[in-house]
């Protein structure tokens, strides 16, 4: 794939973070994420970053452009409706070689509607990634975290692999700026273990601004990213 190629190529040299292997996963209806499912299989100092919410054109090309200048690969969960409406920059996203999954059509609380619109909502999520990707995506993150049986049940039989988190840092409160979100990221790693899948939001100002910093510090502290693939689409 010669956008992996790019990245591969990208110069970061050593002093970079880089990405130190790829997980490829299966596309079943498996469930991980510590918060409210089975760890993935990470080792100690091992990290998976994640980003929620978007593509959001005010933020995402300035997450894109700090995960390039380390050389790391995320997963970006891309909700439907500003999916549709910047398709050129979620296709920017998955180009740069980032994988990119589902995150609910509409950012809804699901376990306040009926199960039919839970459905449709799903439904017109896998609609929207197949028209802007061309592919079926292989997982997908339930808006709030907010797990339904109806819709966990589709997802099972749907084959689509639901990704919850180890940890998240609250980058979605307001302002709390890059060296307390830093820390914050720090802390809660270190109290998972050392390691994790952690959630951002690439659709929040202050993540893009505080990335940089981040990833130095995972870096200065030995931390290495592994990169989420899953298997390709029967
Ligand atoms: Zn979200």
């Amino acid at each position: 794939m010669t956008a992996t190629a790019s990245v591969a190529a990208a110069d970061c040299g050593p002093a970079a973070l880089g990405t130190s292997r790829v997980l490829t996963l299966p596309r079943e209806g498996a469930a991980y994420g510590r918060a409210q499912h089975a760890p993935l299989p990470l080792r100690a100092g091992e990290v998976v970053l994640s980003f929620d919410d978007g593509p959001r054109p005010e933020s995402t090309p300035l997450v894109l452009q700090a995960l390039a200048q380390q050389c790391v690969r995320a997963t970006f969960f891309m909700n439907g409706e500003p999916l549709l409406r910047s398709p050129d920059l979620a296709r920017r996203v998955r180009d740069a070689g980032h994988t990119v999954a589902m995150h609910g059509f509409r950012h809804e609380h699901f376990a306040s509607l009926p199960e039919a619109d839970q459905l449709a909502d799903l439904q017109a999520m896998q609609a929207a990634h197949l028209e802007v990707f061309g592919s079926p995506a292989p997982a997908y993150r339930f808006p709030f975290l907010e797990e339904t049986p109806a819709l966990l049940a589709a997802l099972k039989t749907r084959a689509l692999t639901v990704m919850s988190v180890d940890l998240g840092i609250e980058d979605w409160l307001p302002d709390p700026g890059p060296a307390l979100l830093t820390e914050r990221l720090l802390q809660r790693l270190a109290e998972n273990d050392g390691r994790g899948l952690v959630l951002l939001h690439d659709a929040q100002d202050q993540t893009a601004a505080a990335l940089p910093l981040m990833l130095k510090a995972l870096k200065d502290r030995g931390y290495r990213v592994v990169h989420l693939q899953w298997s390709a689409p029967p």
